[in-house]
């Protein structure tokens, strides 16, 4: 239902998590009722040395949460610390926000902003300007001491967060303000609230906080040069898509007990599929977290990676997406042209023999 796209110069990451993995669940979990919970501001910062003060302050890579939706800021809480307890190692600091939106605006339109510029639509506002206000300023306290950000880039950051909760985005984003400072904006659509389970919130949230763990998203030099280079050809989006998409479908099945993950991830592909229509397959444009984490199960399976990669994310480490795999390669053409060559059996979504062979 979302909308992933991808700029090339800066990685846009974003859900697309929210739609395909509720086909066969009704439940009903979320409510409208906006529930306000707090963040209390705590310091952020340690000195990176008690014995030489004029170091660079190292900040804690600790995890914030401002909850504005249905859902227990406890629970949330607690299902993010079980998507952090499976990394291999942690680097970012995030902050996360979540609200609720009401009905889409109609005729659609588009937000403006400097980050994800038109990619979220205005709806109605259901916060307060109270509430919009003390989640920017819990942002901006956050902000406050982070060596990376300047005045100006808080300034603009700031900006836009203030245009989608003012204006109801439907946002699903995380936002690299930098290396290591990770801002994940939540909205919970009328369409979640209403026809969506907590399993499909839950695979939401995982594939966003997954975006802010994956450490080399703003990795400069040799990674962005040749992300750039390749440009629409290039591995980095359907890669980091496809690694949050895997990971969260995994991680919520294990939270419901389920085991067949991987039928799911290559159910979903083909969904995808079909509703694009083999014509614009190679497209590559659409959906990129969906074909992508069937193309890195296609990946596991010709022992290109190791599933544990994904799943600790150390796929996500040293930029592997690009300098490890070569867009142009044999190997990763295979991956692109094999990754739909999926069947049915009896329920169980695997992937036909013809893709395996090499
Ligand atoms: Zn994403």
């Amino acid at each position: 239902m979302i909308r992933c796209i991808a700029l090339l110069t800066t990685m846009l990451l974003l859900t697309v998590s929210c739609s395909g993995a509720s086909d066969t669940e009704t439940a009903q979990v979320a409510t409208d009722v906006a529930t306000p919970t707090e963040v209390p501001f705590t310091p952020t910062f340690t000195s990176a040395s008690t014995l030489n003060s004029s170091l660079t302050p190292t900040l804690v890579p600790n995890i914030e949460i401002i909850n504005y939706s249905g859902f227990s800021k406890q629970a949330i809480k607690k299902w993010v610390a079980l998507a952090e307890s499976k990394m291999k190692s942690r680097e970012s600091r995030i902050f996360v926000f979540i609200y609720p939106v009401g009905k889409m605006k109609t005729p659609e339109k588009r937000i403006r902003s400097d980050y994800a510029d038109r990619v979220f639509r205005e709806h109605d506002v259901l916060i307060s300007k109270d509430e919009i206000k003390s989640i920017l300023g819990e942002i901006e306290r956050w902000f406050e001491g982070d060596p990376c950000l300047d005045s100006e880039d808080k300034r603009q950051y700031l900006s836009d967060y203030k245009t989608w909760l003012e204006q109801g985005g439907d946002t699903s984003t995380m936002h690299p303000a930098c290396e290591r400072t990770r801002i994940v904006a939540m909205a919970i659509t009328e369409n979640m609230r209403e026809h969506e389970t907590i399993k499909d919130f839950q695979t939401f949230l995982f594939h966003e906080v997954y975006h802010a763990f994956q450490q080399d998203v703003e990795m400069e030099g040799e990674c962005s040069r040749k992300r750039n280079e390749a440009g629409e050809n290039s591995n980095s989006v359907w890669m980091n898509e496809g690694g949050a998409h895997y990971f969260a479908t995994a991680l919520a099945a294990e939270l419901h007990g389920k085991t067949n993950y991987r039928s799911q991830i290559l159910e979903i592909a083909s969904l995808a599929l079909k509703r694009k229509g083999d014509s614009e397959r190679m497209g590559h444009d659409t959906e990129p977290d969906k074909w992508g984490a069937a193309a890195l199960s296609l990946m596991i399976e010709l022992n290109m990676i190791t599933e544990e990669s994904i799943l600790n994310g150390s796929l996500f480490h040293e930029c592997a997406r690009e300098l490890e795999f070569d867009h142009t390669s044999a190997e990763i053409q295979q991956v692109k042209n094999s990754w739909y060559l999926i069947e049915n059996n009896s329920g169980i979504f695997q992937f036909k023999e013809e893709a395996l062979t090499k």
